[in-house]
């Protein structure tokens, strides 16, 4: 690439930086996801070092932060407030290591800590009175905000000693008080804040004290500004000082004798990260010694004794290529994104569903559309919002079509219901669903019929419905493509097997609406055979804990129609098992028990036990374990952190314990 063409790259890029730092830092209100900025910053600096020329002193690869609002007094820091160098993976860290090895030689270790999510402020104390606190603003000057930092609880506004110092920590907002805080803004009608650093943000740079002390924010302090003044020797020591002093510190620090233990505490906190009461964005990792800090020095934006080792990035942008329609088991119809492959926290995502029209409509999704995906509860993809401003004026709106896309019959909207339906009871696509849902594991669970090869024999008419599945022969499996001999008899015996299943996998996999997989369980259990099942009245049915009217009347219909009796004699004649074979119930009065018979929640951290092993012991005394309180719940067992749960039951007066009470009934 000749000069010219990289110079407007160059400039366009600082552009861009420019103009999102300021939203960022000045407006607390981003517009693209933090995995994008720090791309374009990294692309920013990959052609500053091929072109040095290029490299302006006002470049964003230069500068500390952003803006200052002229609506606060200016604070000039006694020592510059600094960015961090960022890691993005395990190499990036060794190459730290290297460096840090080649300047101060064998003997060093570092300080990791969490790299809280929330801004940077500097705290000012004379005489062990805080004076002022301040931004980090542009890293030299910053904004005179000590009236909304007074409002943190956990800011001492008089030392253990009279010491005259500045100190410096992140101030931030708890996801709880972030959760609040954005249901009340939504409530009103107002826009919420986009995360729990920006709310953060926004609180302390605002001008009304009272307003950031209804924001609930916290802090904690990692460093003292001149630490060589203290006259302790280390990052460590100086931490230690700070808890003397009064400080509220971060107690997850750990001291690593080296970078494979940097490594370790890397991956622990990345798995332990969603159970922090606070956002992190990574790690930081910090040379101890003093001296080999001073040794090592800094550049104009970062020290060189620190990096910061960025989480994979939980928010991506790509960009929506179509939306695909399927049709499911139900005949519901709904929308996927199809998008340009791309890596969220750790895995490659190409397709996101979205729902419904009315969602797609709510998020003014077009095809052709830059996208910002993420995942939710980690694992489903999702895609957030749209980058309307990059829109280049070939996007093209999605219509959902009135016809079903695989066998044309005019869809319907139910009453009540956002979700198009096809309701043909032959529609394909619903047939092969069906099947596929079958053989799935919480149903029938048949080894080696997944999707593809159901999709095969579906499409060569081979079967039509389930009962077909145990009238298949090795021959017609053969015959399908990539089925070697070997597989086709693994699959005859898989077949085989499941005929021996208990009723109510049969009875999940039928797919009877509104039956899930617990309720089939229930029926199973309670009724003992597909014939008892099929005699039962609605009321028999709703007689039974937890089998509600509506799931009453669809087993009731479900069994009147003719279909289903010729499917089910079809299905006794292949030699399928109609009995639930499971442990039988037990009434409430067969245990000796406190628990046995009572409705029992379990909410909060439990430290001994965890929430799957006291609900276990809870079952086997014969106790029901729901998941949500309601009037009929008898007593709530509430760990540490319990929310929203033990508030409601103590508006119902439910009974309440903690986890020590439960295990020593349970001891007894
Ligand atoms: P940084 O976030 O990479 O690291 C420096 C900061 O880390 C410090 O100033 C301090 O505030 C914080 N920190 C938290 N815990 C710490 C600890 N234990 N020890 C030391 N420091 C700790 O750098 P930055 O310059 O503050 O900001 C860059 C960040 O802002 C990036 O994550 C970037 O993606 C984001 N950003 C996003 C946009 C956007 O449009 N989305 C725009 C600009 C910047």
């Amino acid at each position: 690439m000749d000069i010219k063409a990289a110079q407007k790259i160059v400039t366009d890029l600082q552009n861009l930086l420019n103009q999102y730092s300021y939203e960022y830092y000045v407006m607390d209100k981003p517009s693209v996801p933090d995995s994008e900025y720090d791309k374009l910053l990294r692309e920013l600096i990959e052609y500053e070092e091929q072109f040095p020329e290029l490299r302006t002193p006002d470049s964003p690869t230069h500068r500390v932060g952003g803006a200052i609002l002229d609506m606060f007094e200016k604070v000039e820091h006694s020592s510059p407030m600094l960015s961090l160098a960022n890691a993005f993976n395990e190499d990036d860290l060794r190459d730290f290591d290297r460096k840090v090895r080649q300047a101060v030689g064998e003997d060093y270790s570092y300080v990791c800590e969490l790299k809280i999510d929330g801004l940077a402020v500097t705290l000012q104390y004379e005489n062990g009175y805080f004076t002022r606190g301040a931004t980090r603003g542009d890293g030299t000057v910053g904004e005179d905000i000590t009236e909304n930092l007074k409002t943190i609880k956990t800011i001492p506004l008089k030392l253990k000693e009279a010491v005259t110092l500045e100190v410096r920590g992140e101030a931030f907002m708890p996801k709880k008080s972030f959760e609040a805080l954005n249901k009340g803004k939504e409530e009103r009608g107002e826009e919420p804040f986009a995360n729990p650093r920006n709310a953060a943000a926004g609180s302390l740079r605002q001008l009304d004290p009272k307003l950031a002390a209804k924001r609930k924010l916290d802090i904690f302090l990692y460093a003292i500004a001149d630490l060589g003044e203290t006259g302790v020797k280390s990052h460590s020591e100086g931490l230690d000082l700070l808890d003397r002093l009064g400080f509220k510190t971060n107690h997850e620090r750990k001291k690593c004798a080296g970078i494979e233990e940097v490594l370790e505490y890397i991956s622990g906190w990345g798995e332990k990260r969603p159970n922090l009461a606070y956002d992190i964005d990574g790690i930081v990792v910090k040379v101890d010694s003093l001296d080999q800090q001073e040794e090592l020095g800094r550049t104009a934006k970062s020290p060189r004794w620190s990096i910061a080792y960025k989480f994979p990035a939980e928010e991506v942008i790509t960009t929506l290529r179509d939306i695909e329609l399927n049709v499911g088991r139900t005949g519901v119809v709904t929308p996927t994104a199809i998008l340009d492959p791309v890596r969220v926290a750790g895995t490659t995502v190409q397709r996101a569903t979205l729902h419904n029209e009315d969602l797609i409509r709510e998020k003014n999704i077009k095809i052709g559309d830059k996208v910002v995906v993420k995942k939710a509860g980690d694992i489903i993809p999702e895609v957030v919002n749209v980058l309307a401003e990059q829109r280049t004026g070939d996007e093209k709106d999605f219509f959902m079509p009135t016809h079903c896309p695989e066998c044309d019959s005019e869809l319907v909207r139910l009453e009540g219901e956002v979700a198009l339906r096809c309701i043909n009871p032959k529609c394909p696509a619903q047939i092969r669903e069906g099947l596929i849902h079958f053989v799935s594991r919480n149903a029938m669970n048949i080894d080696g019929l997944g999707e593809k090869v159901i999709s095969q024999l579906f499409g060569e008419h081979l079967i039509k419905d389930v009962a077909d599945i145990y009238k298949l022969t090795e021959e017609q499996l053969l015959g399908l493509e990539r089925m070697g001999e070997k597989s086709a008899s693994n699959l005859l015996h898989a077949i085989q097997a499941s005929k021996g299943n208990s009723l109510e996998r049969l009875l999940f996999g039928l797919g009877i609406r509104h039956v899930g997989s617990k309720a089939a369980k229930t029926l199973a259990q309670e009724l003992g055979s597909m014939e008892a099942l099929s005699k039962a009245t609605a009321e028999e049915l709703t007689s039974i804990n937890e089998i509600g009217g509506k799931m009453a009347d669809s087993v009731v219909s479900y069994f009147e129609m003719e279909e289903v009796q010729e499917l089910l004699k079809e299905l006794e004649a292949a030699g399928v098992n109609f009995e639930y074979k499971g442990p039988r119930p037990v009434s409430p009065e067969e245990f000796d028990s406190i628990f046995a018979g009572k409705t029992i929640v379990l909410t909060g951290k439990l430290s001994i036990l965890t929430r799957g092993e006291a609900q276990e012991k809870l079952e086997a005394l014969g106790a029901k374990v729901s998941g949500s309180v309601s009037k009929k719940t008898d007593l709530l067992i509430a760990g540490e952190d319990a929310g929203s749960k033990l508030a409601k039951a103590e508006s119902l007066g439910i009974d309440v314990w903690d986890e020590e009470q439960l295990i020593e009934e349970l001891n007894k």
